[in-house]
């Protein structure tokens, strides 16, 4: 953000030209951009000592998603930055991004999507990052979904899985319940996909702002519970489930992996900023986000998603002590998990049962009817999928 006082000098390296405002302090272009940059490369170092096993150089290959949106783009360029700086460095173990976009386009296929021509401007400007799009429909196939618990049709499993997934959405209840389902089946995709990569950590670029607005909508869609464990950076307990001979779904192996917000302490304004600052960034974000996002997802009406982002977005500016409190504060809850977790989520479920989430918020609904796998889903989830 451009300061209104530009008579001040920056207050990091003392240059008479300071037309840039960070955390109230007047700055200059360099400082902007290395502050940014260095709140990043510091939690990938503290992160890599979270979870290296061996104090030798080893290979760091880590997955990160990429949904167009600002935050997740300045990861990307960071991590491809970083990707050349080591390999510039001959002392420097190997580091290995891998940028993934799951298109959810479910559309029927004809010619190159938006988002490959997209990925493509992506992949020209960042030449030290490997970069691959996933279409959402090869959630089908992932194994951390207990899929008796949704509605999916099990009568069809050769047709088109986009139509299969599109049946999926059109049957939940509401668009908060479609934008919900959608962003646990892009995470189970890209957790996924990172496993099936060998890699050591999977990435995601919220913002301090992205953070807030994704914990309070959980807690409005019903999964406080699990709230202190998928804002905080550590690791998620990924489930596998199986259908045996007689129909029945089982789980048959859990692991734990390690998921982080490299950019949890820079503000969405601050991240708008950097893009407007660095070139690479600025010729390929796209300015309107509606086009990145979505179209499973009706623009009509706003999901409680959306309406936290915009309400978060638009308090950053005046109340960023407030914004930034809301994710400390979260990282302060109790991280106590549960020994079960949601077949569709993937959340620690309750161990005290989540009744006293439906209790706390009303469970008016007269879901089980016909649904197999009802009680192996969090409130939010049953809420979600059976309205
Ligand atoms: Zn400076
Ligand atoms: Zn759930």
């Amino acid at each position: 953000m451009p300061s209104s006082d530009t008579s001040r000098p920056c207050k990091r390296c003392k240059a008479e030209n300071a037309p840039f405002r960070l955390r109230k302090d007047p700055a200059c272009r360099d400082c902007f951009v290395q502050y940014v940059v260095n709140k990043m490369i510091k939690r990938l170092g503290a992160m890599h000592k979270d979870i290296r096993v061996s104090r030798l150089p080893v290979h760091r290959r880590y997955l990160a998603g990429l949904s167009y949106g600002p935050s997740s783009s300045v990861l990307a360029q960071i991590l491809d930055e970083t990707a050349h700086r080591h390999s510039t460095n001959k002392a420097s173990s190997p580091f290995e991004p891998i940028i993934v976009h799951i298109d959810t386009d479910l559309s029927p296929q004809g010619g190159e999507s938006p988002a490959r021509k997209l990925l493509e401007e992506y992949r020209q400007r960042f030449l030290h990052a490997t970069f691959e799009c996933v279409p959402l429909s090869d959630v089908l196939s992932v194994k951390s979904i207990d899929w008796s618990t949704l509605p999916l049709d099990a009568g069809t499993p050769d047709e088109d899985p986009a139509a299969r997934l599109r049946r999926l959405f059109d049957a939940l209840p509401t668009v908060t319940s479609r934008a919900d389902i959608l962003r646990q089946l892009v995470r189970h995709l890209l957790l996924h996909t990172a496993i099936e990569r060998s890699c050591s950590a999977l990435l995601l670029g919220h913002s301090t702002t992205a953070l807030a607005a994704l914990t309070l909508s959980e807690v409005a869609n019903g999964r406080g519970f699990a709230v202190p464990l998928q804002v905080a950076d550590g690791m998620t307990t990924v489930c596998k489930y199986e259908t045996t001979p007689d129909g029945a779904v089982q789980e048959t192996s859990r692991l734990e992996f390690p998921v982080y917000y490299p950019l949890r302490e820079i503000f969405r304004n601050e991240m708008l900023q950097y893009i407007d600052l660095v070139p690479s960034l600025k010729e390929v974000v796209p300015s309107n986000e509606a086009d990145a996002t979505s179209n499973v997802v009706s623009h009509k009406d706003m999901s409680i998603e959306e309406v936290m982002a915009r309400y978060f977005q638009s308090v950053e500016e005046g109340y960023s002590g407030i914004v930034a409190n809301v994710v400390r504060t979260t990282g302060k809850l109790d991280r106590s998990q549960g020994d079960s977790f949601c077949g569709s989520c993937g959340m620690s479920l309750d161990a005290e049962g989540d009744s006293r989430w439906a209790g706390e918020i009303g469970d008016d609904s007269g879901h089980g009817s016909g649904s197999g796998g009802v009680s192996r889903l969090c409130y939010g989830c049953k809420r979600s999928i059976h309205g």
